[in-house]
């Protein structure tokens, strides 16, 4: 059965920007310790709503940042020697940072799994970058975030609104 969030966020993402960035401009006036808070409270409400494995938007449309500590990993893992990981996999995007080179992921199943999830890179962890009281720290990356994350959408929303 479709996601309710997914399927509201899918009919609204294409004309929300401007709302979106209202959101984002608001928030940014009150962030600090009381907004991480109710940031992290509402990721974890959002997310027992949404289901990655019914999205993985962040899986094909976002290359993430794979560092040298998550090369050493999954490469060992892969029985590949980190050159050997890097120039099949990896690329360096526009801003000089070191990615995946494919988008969907080339780790990404049929299913929308992760074949290399307990291993996989630490910006996949942490994305969409709304909990761990982080919430403020990441404010530049929530408006491009919540075109692509249906639970970035709902989380600035629901934020604001309590924030009112
Ligand atoms: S490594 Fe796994 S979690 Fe990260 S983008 Fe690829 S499929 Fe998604
Ligand atoms: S885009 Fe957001 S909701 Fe979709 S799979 Fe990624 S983290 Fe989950």
């Amino acid at each position: 059965m479709p996601n309710a969030l997914i399927e509201d966020w899918k009919r609204k993402k294409d004309i929300a920007s401007t709302e979106n960035a209202e959101i984002v401009k608001r928030l940014k006036r009150k962030a600090g310790k009381q907004l991480d808070q109710l940031a992290d409270e509402v990721h974890d409400a959002v997310f027992k709503k949404i289901d990655c494995l019914d999205c993985a938007g962040c899986c094909t449309g976002i290359p993430p940042i794979v560092t040298k500590t998550d090369v050493t990993r999954i490469a060992k893992d892969f029985g590949m020697t980190p050159t050997e990981f890097e120039r099949k996999y990896l690329t360096v995007d526009e801003d000089g940072d070191t990615v995946m080179n494919a988008t969907p992921c080339p780790f990404l199943e049929v299913d929308n799994k992760c074949s290399i999830y307990e291993i996989r890179p630490r910006a996949c962890r942490q994305y969409p970058h709304t909990n761990y009281l982080d919430f403020s720290k990441n404010m530049r990356l929530h408006l491009p975030n919540a075109s692509v994350c249906p639970a970035v959408y709902h989380i600035l929303r629901e934020i604001d609104s309590r924030m009112r």
